[in-house]
């Protein structure tokens, strides 16, 4: 099987018209994990990565894994009022309205190099924010790594000047 095969499309979620890939199924599946866990590794092994930032929630599961692999510690970016410390904060767009989320300050150091990864790149507003929040703590995004991309939303034009990759490409919103 490959990779894509663990993942489950649920129509209509959260609303109609939404094709939800639901990376619980890749997740609960140990073939599933292992795999994907090394095609991401393989991807960011030798780039000199000093911390992996995973995104609120379903990228902490995979980026807690990466973060082990290479041997680097792990930075939560979360939704905004989790955080207990001091936080940097950006604004993003949503369909409807705006949404928001932090980092702790000190989470990394100036010149680090910082892998950002999450499960899912759409419209690429999420990943862009995140990216802001590291260089925001003086760290350089090196490299940003999803499970799955929609290139019908042209996330990687927002996302231009990193270093994108993806294991899965579906087609479709
Ligand atoms: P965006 O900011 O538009 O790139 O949206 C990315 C974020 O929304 C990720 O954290 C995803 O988990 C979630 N997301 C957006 N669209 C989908 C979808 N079709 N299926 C699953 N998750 C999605």
């Amino acid at each position: 099987m490959n990779v894509a095969d663990y993942i489950r499309t649920i129509p209509d979620f959260p609303k109609p018209g939404i094709q939800f890939r639901d990376v619980t199924t890749l997740f609960g599946n140990p073939l599933g994990l292992q795999s994907a866990a090394n095609e991401l590794i393989n991807l960011s092994l030798n780039k000199g990565i000093t911390k992996v930032a995973g995104i609120d929630a379903r990228g902490f599961i995979m980026g807690g894994i990466l973060a082990q692999a290479l041997g680097v510690g792990f930075v939560p970016i979360r939704k905004k009022g989790k955080l207990p410390y001091h936080v940097y904060r950006e604004e993003y767009a949503l369909e409807y309205g705006t949404d928001s989320i932090e980092i702790h300050q000190d989470a990394i150091e100036k010149g680090e190099k910082v892998l950002l990864h999450d499960d899912l790149l759409a419209t690429g507003g999420t990943a862009v924010a995140a990216a802001r929040l590291i260089e925001k703590c003086g760290g350089e995004v090196v490299q940003i790594s999803f499970i799955v991309e929609l290139p019908s939303l042209d996330g990687r034009a927002k996302l231009s000047s990193y270093d994108v990759h993806s294991l899965i490409v579906f087609d479709g919103e």
